[in-house]
């Protein structure tokens, strides 16, 4: 009964808001909240219904391989897209109160997009579910079913927050043959579940795409964060970040990660301002490269304008032969171990400010927090 997600997950502080248990519930009773915070039930539970548990990723956090920081892939790869212009387009370019911002935000190699926009073109899939944006807070995120190219577009970018994206999973299979999925670790994860569980999912769902997650702001504790560092919150149009993180030459403490006010200012977020923002219900979560994706996209690793590619599965291999083959996309080998001790270095500079944090409320949270940095090395 959805009783117990309340009190087992959601009041618990588990729920990751990857919106699976929403097109989970055979009897569609569950929703997201119009802030996009909360899962909430609209009616009745059947008295022994446990779907909604059984499923959910909060509850029992995704099992990743240890031996392997990225785990199983047959191939890895830089990516870059030669489909022109999908580069040079943001979000903002479809708004016109925020077109002056035009360059903020485009995608940072375009390969997700380029990808998307093939499988759309070529119709391979449907539709494509998605991240877009929420029209009141456009820096955050809010589950889209995209169906043509600008729909890609106007989702692209990054928006480091939760977003309940597989609620939307249930209407997209239930109108298209063939469905894409865009999501974080938990996105993917979830869609493997319903695909285990139902028909419908295992039919319809095509390709999964994930993107790498190390960790994820919450709303509430960003915004805090903001108002301390004076910045007004209605201001704010974008949350974006460079990855630096992973490039050889950038220290492992400089984060690049930013947020971008209405006025065209981009105000520097901090590591520590980011770890104090961190979403604390995501400290079960040990998927770091989504890796039961077909492709993982990430920006770790690779050279401005392209991407590394974790090679999955065999569908996932088409999908780039097909595309390098018809000139969409550029792939070249590259040496994967500098970019797996970099990943090292991240995760033992991740342990020490954990060890140096107070022993105070946050001592369970740290705690957690170690041992999933522990995995990486
Ligand atoms: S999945 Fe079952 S228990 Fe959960 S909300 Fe739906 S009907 Fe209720
Ligand atoms: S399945 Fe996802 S959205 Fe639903 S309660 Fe669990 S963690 Fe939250
Ligand atoms: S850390 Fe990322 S992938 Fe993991 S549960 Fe949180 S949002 Fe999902």
């Amino acid at each position: 009964m959805y009783k117990d997600l309340e009190r087992q997950v959601i009041s618990a502080g588990k729920c990751v808001m990857c919106g699976t248990c929403v097109s989970a519930c055979p009897q569609d009773l569950l929703a997201v909240d119009e802030w996009g915070k909360r899962i909430v039930c609209v009616g009745k539970c059947p008295i022994d219904c446990k779907v909604c548990t059984d499923i959910c990723i909060g509850l029992h956090p995704i099992e990743v391989d240890s031996s392997e920081i990225f785990g199983a892939f047959s191939e890895v790869v830089h990516v870059q897209s030669l489909m022109g212009d999908v580069k040079q387009y943001s979000y903002f370019q479809y708004q016109p109160i925020h077109r002056s911002l035009g360059d903020i935000a485009k995608p940072k190699s375009g390969v997700v997009s380029s990808i998307l926009i093939y499988l759309l073109q070529e119709g391979l899939v449907g539709c494509a579910v998605v991240a877009g944006r929420r029209q009141d807070e456009p820096w955050r995120p809010s589950p889209a079913i995209a169906t043509n190219r600008n729909e890609v577009l106007y989702a692209s970018g990054t928006k480091p927050f939760h977003c309940p994206t597989n609620a939307v999973l249930i209407n997209a299979v239930a109108n298209f043959d063939r469905v894409a999925l865009v999501g974080l670790p938990c996105h993917i994860e979830g869609a493997r579940r319903l695909a285990g569980r139902y028909r419908e999912f295992q039919e319809h769902i095509a390709y999964l795409i994930g993107i790498p997650c190390g960790n994820i702001l919450s709303r509430d504790l960003f915004t805090k964060q903001a108002v301390e560092k004076g910045i007004d919150v209605e201001e704010i149009v974008a949350v974006d970040f460079d990855n630096a993180v992973f490039k050889e030459e950038v220290p492992l403490n400089n984060l690049g990660m930013y947020i971008v006010t209405r006025d065209g200012r981009r105000h520097p977020l901090s590591l520590n301002e980011f770890k104090a923002a961190m979403a604390k219900e995501c400290i079960g979560c040990k998927d770091f490269s989504a890796e039961y994706s077909d492709l993982s996209v990430a920006t770790l690793g690779a050279p401005t304008g392209w991407s590394t590619v974790f090679i999955r599965t065999r569908r996932g291999k088409e999908l780039i032969e097909d595309m390098v083959t018809k000139g969409l996309l550029i792939k070249r080998q590259f040496v994967y171990e500098k970019v797996k001790d970099k990943a090292k270095l991240a995760a033992q500079a991740e342990m020490v400010w954990l060890k140096s944090q107070p022993k105070t409320w946050m001592s369970i949270v740290t705690q957690a927090l170690i041992k999933r940095a522990r995995i990486y090395y």
